[in-house]
Formats: structure tokens, sequence, C-alpha cells
């Protein structure tokens, strides 16, 4: 499947339309950024291992009746997915405080939560995608009722697949954030779901396996995706 117009480029990606108006070329870069494009780098190899990581979870999703805009991996970067209507919507979950959790309501990283937080965010890089709650979605028309219940629906479903194919791993799901987007007026799972988007932490040691060691300046970044890729067999 040929590149045609570039369609949209964000901080990690690049969007291509295709000859197939319900197709689209996702092309993974190495560029990296934190605090909303404030910090900025490169993660050599990062888009490659995204790629291929993501393929992993999708399918594994897929299998799982979580329907994705997966369609296949068509070299290292690129990926040939669904065309979707983004709901500008970005979904958290949660089962181990940390990150803007732990610094909203003043709590320590690492404690276990006894069920999963889902939370939302409004994607707008001006506004440092702030976080709302279903009512927002709903009353501002992002998303109707019907389909807020089926992205909840999905996103803990998500949860529930990845958590413990990752745990057999000797991985720690903390968190992750998920995007969806309407197909033929589905909701379907979007985007990508790799370091960048999740908090990985090592099962015995607590290590930090994810884009934090980026953020926080904590080295390794490049072993820690790689260490990812290895262990979910992408
Ligand atoms: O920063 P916060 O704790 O809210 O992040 C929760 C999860 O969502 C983390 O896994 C983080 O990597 C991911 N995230 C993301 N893109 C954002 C914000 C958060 O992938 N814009």
């Amino acid at each position: 499947m040929e590149a045609r117009e570039l369609l949209y480029e964000g901080k990690a990606k690049k969007l291509f339309a295709t000859a197939d108006p319900d197709r689209l070329l996702q092309f993974f870069k190495d560029d990296a950024t934190a605090f909303n494009a404030k910090k900025r780098g490169t993660i050599v190899d990062k888009g490659i291992l995204n790629n291929a990581i993501s393929e992993v979870f999708f399918r594994l999703l897929e299998n799982a009746g979580v329907p994705t805009h997966f369609v296949r991996r068509l070299d290292d970067r690129h990926m040939l997915v669904k065309r979707l209507e983004i709901v500008p919507v970005e979904m958290v979950v949660r089962n181990v405080i940390a990150g803007s959790l732990a610094k909203r309501l003043g709590l320590e990283e690492g404690r276990p939560l006894p069920e999963p937080i889902v939370e939302f965010f409004y994607k707008s890089d001006p506004l440092d995608d702030p976080m709302i709650n279903e009512w927002h979605v709903r009353v501002l028309k992002m998303a109707t009722q019907a389909e807020i219940d089926r992205m909840v629906e999905l996103t803990l479903r998500t949860n529930a697949v990845l958590q413990p194919f990752l745990a057999e791993r000797g991985i720690v799901l903390v968190d992750m954030k998920l995007e969806f987007g309407r197909f033929h007026g589905e909701i379907v799972l979007g985007d990508e779901i790799c370091p960048d988007t999740c908090r990985f932490w090592d099962s015995s040691s607590g290590e930090k396996m994810d884009k934090d060691r980026f953020r926080r300046d904590l080295g390794k970044v490049e072993e820690a995706y790689q260490e990812i890729a290895r262990r979910v067999g992408a």
C-alpha cells in the first residue's frame, strides 16, 4: 500500500492517506517529546520498536474482542490502519498510583489501586490536555453517552487483557492512555500502545521500562524499549 498525501504529523507519528479511503498509513518516528513538547529528543529506533510492540498488543486485543484500527504491519516503521474519525478524548486507565494522579492528589507513587481508575482528558496541545469528566464529553458533544459507555467498557477490557499478559512477562502495567475513534459508526481503539503511552515497571525490581526514563532523565531509554519488545515477543 503506497503512501499518498501527508494528512497529519503528530509528535510521534505521521499519518498518510492511501488509495483506499478507509485506510491510512501510520508512520512511527523516533522523535520523543514530553511535558507537551517542552522537552524534546530522539530515542534511537523507538519508531521501529513501538510499531512492533503495538502490533503485538493490537493482535492480542482483536483476539479478545476489542475492535482496533490495526490492519497489518507493512514494514519496520509503517502500520496499515483503518481511517477513524478520532474522538478528541484521551482515556487513561490506572492500576497503580503514578504520574499525574500522584501529583494531583498528593499521593505517593507505587501504591496498587484496589480496582482500576478511568480518567478522561481533552486532547488539546494548546491547553496541555486538561482533565475532564463524562459530563464535559457528553454536554460539549465530543461523544454521545452510548459512545462514552463503549469507550469505558473497551478501556477496561483492554486493561484486563494486557495486565495479565504483561504480568506473565514480569511487567506491571501501571497505567496507559488509549484513544478511540469511529469507523463506520462503531467505536474502535486507535493510535498506538507502547512504552510511550503506558507505564511499565519491572515486576521484581520496580525499575521503570517506559517513557518516564526519558521524561525524568533516568538513562537507558533505548534499552528499556528494547527489553519491553523482547519480553512481549515483538
Ligand atoms: O501523566 P499521566 O500520569 O496522566 O499519564 C498516564 C498515562 O498516560 C501514562 O502511561 C502516560 O504515558 C500516558 N500519557 C500519554 N499521553 C499523554 C498523557 C499521558 O500517553 N498526553
